[in-house]
């Protein structure tokens, strides 16, 4: 039997045709490609996790209802009286869940976003079977709100993503621009807002939730400093709520990861302050690089910051050559020619990040 026929008979033509989602191999690097937050619990704090884990029951499953982990996501991070939340395998699974329960069998339903957006919206669109249609940014990265209305009109998309700050470009969207897609929308469409990272940015649309029922909020703790335990959340009118949730795998949170987060959600202020350092590391690290006279330097509400070079490609590779790992963005969209992201790290590695690019710039051979 040959293997290659059976995987072409079973398996999807575009799946076949796909790449897997690249992660580079970071070992010995100074890691600033992936937003991580660079900080650990501390030391303390650790052993008492330890312990509450020991404890954990892992020959039961999870209890379904995860009713004392999110209660303390609403009362500790904001969600309005009234307003449940729908959990997830970190936010990639939510907006997966999302593309599920949209994506109608017997027509094609649509999926918009600006672009360059969060990779995990086109790839979840076209494994779910919805059309994915992005909408350029302006050059300076900003909404093109007229063509994104137009698009509205056009494709009538059953969701639209709005990263909030858009990942990779770092930028708030303007608050105006949303509610006028919000209102394009209508009862015809969803629009999604992306709160991956609401800590950087502190503005949000959560307590907006009452005034538009297509309004869909998104958030994770991976940016907040629990990238490892994978979890996210959503909040959304208790009707439209109970939709996602019937496309929800039962169990899909298991019992370290609601152990893990109810204990660091006890010690919330830990992780707030963990975040206001960061904030205060990229005003720094911004104004470090807007002093390179070759760096133009995009307005940042994340842990990140996109920066464009004279030439991307080399200035990423003498990086990687002195051990540096960034994100090269220069592919990825023709409005990021030549930009790379960095993410926010302690003053030594943004240090060593900034002596790294000095050099690779003066180095240009
Ligand atoms: C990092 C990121 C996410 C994914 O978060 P996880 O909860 O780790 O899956 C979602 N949206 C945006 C915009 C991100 O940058």
């Amino acid at each position: 039997m040959s293997l290659d026929s059976l995987i072409a008979n079973t398996i999807r033509p575009d799946v076949r045709s796909d790449k897997s989602y690249h992660v580079p191999d970071a070992s010995g690097f100074v890691k600033l490609d992936a937003m991580e937050n660079p900080y650990q619990l501390p030391e303390a704090l650790r052993r008492e996790l330890g312990n509450r884990l020991a404890e954990v029951a892992l020959n039961r499953y999870p209890a379904a209802a995860y009713g004392p982990l999110k209660e303390r996501i609403r009362a500790k991070l904001g969600v309005p009286a009234g307003y449940d939340v729908l959990l997830g395998n970190g936010s990639d699974e939510l907006i997966a869940i999302m593309a599920a329960t949209c994506a109608w069998q017997d027509r094609r339903a649509v999926m918009l976003a600006p672009v360059p957006a969060f990779v995990m919206f086109q790839r979840s669109a076209q494994v779910a079977g919805m059309d994915f249609v992005g909408v350029a940014l302006k050059a300076d990265l900003t909404l093109d709100l007229p063509a994104m209305l137009a698009a509205i009109e056009q494709h009538r998309p059953a969701l639209i993503f709005l990263a909030y700050p858009n990942n990779p470009t770092g930028n708030l969207f303007d608050t105006a621009d949303i509610e006028a897609i919000l209102r394009a929308q209508g009862e015809h469409g969803l629009v999604v807002v992306d709160e991956a990272y609401e800590p950087f940015a502190q503005q949000s649309f959560m307590e907006r939730l009452p005034e538009f029922a297509n309004l869909i909020v998104m958030r994770t703790l991976s940016k907040l400093g629990l990238a490892g335990i994978r979890l996210g959340y959503m909040s959304a009118a208790p009707a439209l709520l109970e939709q996602f949730e019937k496309v929800r795998p039962p169990y899909n949170i298991n019992v370290m990861t609601q152990a893990a987060a109810e204990f660091a959600l006890d010690h919330v202020e830990v992780l707030n302050e963990q975040a206001r350092l960061l904030r205060e590391q990229r005003t720094a690290l911004a104004a470090a690089l807007a002093a390179i006279p070759a760096v133009q330097v995009f307005p940042s509400a994340a842990n990140f910051i996109t920066i464009r070079v004279p030439d991307a490609d080399s200035i990423h590779a003498k990086l990687v050559s002195r051990k540096i790992l960034i994100k090269n963005l220069s592919k990825m969209h023709s409005v990021l020619t030549n930009c790379l992201r960095v993410t926010v790290s302690t003053p030594d590695e943004n240090a060593a990040f900034l002596d790294a690019l000095r050099a690779s710039l003066a180095d240009r051979s």
